[in-house]
């Protein structure tokens, strides 16, 4: 089932030639769509399905700089800021709060990892509370566990999923972007070695430069131009529940479970850490890559093995021409089933810690497949073989959050101007020749 999303109407007529197509209707496009129109830049949005409707509508909503890895701190704290300026700036509802986020714990390995974090933090002006047993119950009001700790990070907030990508859209229509939806980018237009245009399913449109922000699709878009882009998919579990009292007043994180509150006295409720692998080609093909980070997280990953990846989808390896079909028109929406065990067993915890909440129940369950870099840092990143080219992918289960600064970054750096942080983390270079791929750095 697909999660809840504001619809956005199509610009009037799908434009001969612009300054720059941004290719894909998520956060990291929609945000860059919005940056490029605010910089004069005539840019066209093209989207295969609906604007949001895959993974920025299906995930927790959550906007951290809590346990971020330390290379994308810079980037995470502007993208909050621009949270704020936006919503500001535009007048459109993204849900946007700074209301903190809070981890209650009973285990002290936890406890002493998120201290180490927040003291490398420190350095950076991010706030992070380490709690005692007492501060952190009498931050959970009706809660039932002895916590051990936990830790409150007052400057981070969260977002609305279901709002978010739509707001900025057309808020960029106003400044003249336009936005075609169901119209997949079927692969681009080369001349001398550079981008000269991209061939959608309603024709070719001239542009020099191009955004390529896929999600999930990023690496098999890129694959058919010859460009290597190691991205790993595993699938996410979400529920929303009915609105009931809201006893839970920000983002909060337990082993058990982690919940939102939503602005409609519901909350998005998951289980923390949890996937599902569907491997097909792809997942064969970055293996390698990939091993160590799946090792670490095994025991939270369950692995459901079928020949449908093989055939449909991300995982696939296709072969296209671009005046046919291609596999992005045939799943406009990849909708991947919810791990309903899962969905019971973030009810049950939810019961369980909070007893005033023994009546809560889920209305709406979705899964999102998450595209994964094997250092779970994103790229935003040109390719240096194909002059015209940006990469914004990978963003590896936390790209919601940095989105207004991801957009921004992306924009920055395909408009030439001077980028809003250093983006030598995010190169590119660093997934095909190995320079610089450290372990994952995120809690
Ligand atoms: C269950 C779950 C929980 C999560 N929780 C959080 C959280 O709390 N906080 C957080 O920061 N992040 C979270 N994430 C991760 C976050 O949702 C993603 O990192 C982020 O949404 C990625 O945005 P994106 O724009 O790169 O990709 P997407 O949102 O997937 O957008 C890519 C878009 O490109 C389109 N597209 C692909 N190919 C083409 C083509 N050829 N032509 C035209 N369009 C194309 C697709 O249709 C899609 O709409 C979570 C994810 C999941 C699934």
């Amino acid at each position: 089932m697909p999660a809840p999303i504001r619809y956005v109407q199509d610009s009037s007529h799908l434009p001969e030639a612009v300054d720059v197509v941004v290719m894909g209707a998520g956060i990291a496009g929609a945000a860059a769509t919005y940056e490029l129109a605010k910089k004069g830049i005539s840019v066209l949005l093209l989207e295969k399905g609906l604007v949001g409707a895959e993974q920025s509508s299906r995930n927790w909503g959550w906007c951290r700089q809590q346990n971020r890895d330390e290379r994308e701190l810079p980037l995470i704290i502007y993208a909050l800021q621009r949270w704020e300026e936006i919503q500001h700036e535009t007048s459109e509802e993204l849900g946007f709060r700074r209301s903190g986020l809070l981890y209650a714990t009973q285990d002290q390995t936890e406890i002493d990892a998120w201290d180490r974090w927040g003291k490398m933090a420190k350095a950076y002006g991010v706030r992070s509370d380490i709690l005692t047993a007492e501060q952190a119950k009498a931050m959970t009001p009706g809660s039932t566990t002895r916590w051990l700790g936990g830790v409150s990070s007052p400057m981070d907030g969260h977002a609305e999923p279901a709002l978010a990508c739509a707001g900025l859209v057309i808020a960029a229509q106003r400044l003249g972007a336009d936005v075609i939806q169901q119209c997949a980018v079927r692969g681009l237009d080369i001349s001398a070695g550079k981008v000269s245009g991209v061939w959608t399913e309603r024709g070719l449109v001239k542009t020099t430069r191009v955004v390529c922000a896929g999600g999930v699709w990023t690496s098999m878009f890129c694959r058919r131009h010859g460009i290597e882009l190691p991205l790993g998919n595993v699938i996410g579990t979400a529920f929303r529940t009915a609105p009931i009292e809201q006893v839970i007043s920000m983002p909060f994180y337990t082993a058990a479970f982690a919940c939102r509150p939503q602005m409609d006295g519901s909350y998005t409720v998951s289980v923390s850490g949890r996937g599902r692998l569907e491997p097909g080609i792809q997942s064969l093909r970055y293996a390698r890559q990939f091993y160590p980070t799946f090792k670490s997280r095994r025991k939270n990953l369950s692995l459901r093995i079928g020949f449908k990846p093989f055939f449909t989808g991300p995982e696939t390896v296709a072969s296209w021409q671009f005046d046919a079909r291609s596999p992005f028109e045939k799943v406009r929406i990849l909708d991947p089933a919810a791990d309903m065990s899962m969905v019971q067993e973030g009810l049950s915890a939810m019961r369980k810690e909070y007893p005033t909440l023994a009546a809560v129940r889920a209305v709406q369950a979705w899964g999102g497949m998450i595209d994964s870099t094997p250092d779970a840092i994103p790229v935003i990143s040109p390719v240096e073989k194909l002059p015209g080219l940006l990469l914004s992918a990978g963003y590896s289960a936390h790209g919601f959050g940095i989105g207004p600064g991801a957009g921004r970054l992306a924009a920055d750096l395909i408009a030439g101007d001077t980028p809003i942080v250093d983006p030598t983390p995010f190169r590119y270079s660093r997934l095909v020749d190995g320079s610089g791929l450290d372990a994952p750095g995120m809690m």
